[in-house]
């Protein structure tokens, strides 16, 4: 029998993304940027993939200067054929997309009983359908090859129900994506494209400060420290190792897991 310890290449090796491809969608700022600037770093080239333009342009501006090859794309997750176009556009640069980081995502604190449809929809249409539609797109290269990693962006508040403020859309819309990540990893396993998500906890963001930045937003941080193991909140650098991992071949036998990255909110 052969030795695979013995015969596997160094560790930090196999963590390597060299010669990979990736796309990150809501690369523009936050954790989509945070992602952007680790896949590269490890070696890979990326397209940033946001809806604002100016954000996606301004953080490749920030990768060229690392020297990683990356290129911005304009699009809106919901929308099919701007995903496609998106999609096509890293082809032509490339050749091939290895690693799909689908992570654009909107929040919303609104009590259910004064939600309307309008905001239920415009969050699961992002959060989910966006997701969805990003996964689709991408999974088409990725299958013809054999071989790909898609990583969602979803949310402890998949898992748990956060408080004081009431997110109803949100935490639904997140419980969806990491079943949606266990559905699509069962289904394309057997053809080589592995799929997991990320559950960041509470991260310093602007999605974040600027819900914070709103009378009901200043109340929340003591609950949120008090439930919060660690007493703090996250940073996006704190998510990058978790997304180097599962774009390479060291996680290759991991498909439909979920990652919670929380300072140990779940864990109580
Ligand atoms: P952010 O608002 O700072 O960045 C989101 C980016 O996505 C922006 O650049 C925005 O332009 C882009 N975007 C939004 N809607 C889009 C669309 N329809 N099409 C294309 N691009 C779009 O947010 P963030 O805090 O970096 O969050 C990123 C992801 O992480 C989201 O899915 C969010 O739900 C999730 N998340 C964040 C936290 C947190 O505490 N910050 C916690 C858990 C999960």
């Amino acid at each position: 029998m052969s030795d695979k310890v013995l015969e596997a290449r160094p560790i930090l090796e196999r963590f390597r993304l060299d010669g990979r491809v990736a796309l990150v969608t809501g690369g523009g700022r936050g954790i989509g940027r945070a992602y952007a600037h680790a896949l590269g770093e490890a070696g890979a080239a990326v397209a940033i993939l946001d809806m604002r333009l100016d954000l996606a342009a301004s953080v490749v501006a920030e990768l060229q200067a690392k020297g990683i090859d990356a290129l911005a794309v304009e699009a809106d997750v919901r929308r099919e054929d701007q995903v496609q176009a998106a999609l096509d556009a890293v082809l032509a640069r490339w050749g091939k997309l290895t690693i799909g980081v689908n992570n654009a995502g909107v929040g919303l604190w609104q009590p259910s009983e004064s939600m309307s449809l309008e905001q239920w929809n415009e969050v699961l249409s992002v959060n989910l359908t966006g997701v969805f539609v990003c996964a689709k797109i991408e999974s088409q290269a990725m299958l013809a090859a054999g071989y790909g990693k898609i990583i969602n962006t979803a949310s402890m508040s998949g898992s748990i129900v956060n408080t004081p403020q009431c997110q109803a859309a949100y935490n639904a819309s997140k419980a969806a994506v990491m079943h949606l990540t266990r559905s699509l990893a069962a289904e394309w396993a057997p053809r080589g494209v592995r799929v997991n998500s990320i559950s960041p906890g509470y991260t310093r963001t602007l999605l974040v400060e600027d819900l914070l930045a709103t009378p009901e937003g200043q109340q929340v941080m003591p609950r949120w420290m008090s439930l919060t193991p660690m007493g703090h909140m996250g940073e996006v650098t704190d998510l990058q190792g978790a997304a180097v991992f599962l774009a390479g071949e060291v996680s290759d036998f991991m498909t439909g897991a979920d990652l919670i990255i929380d300072g140990g909110y779940c864990a109580w």
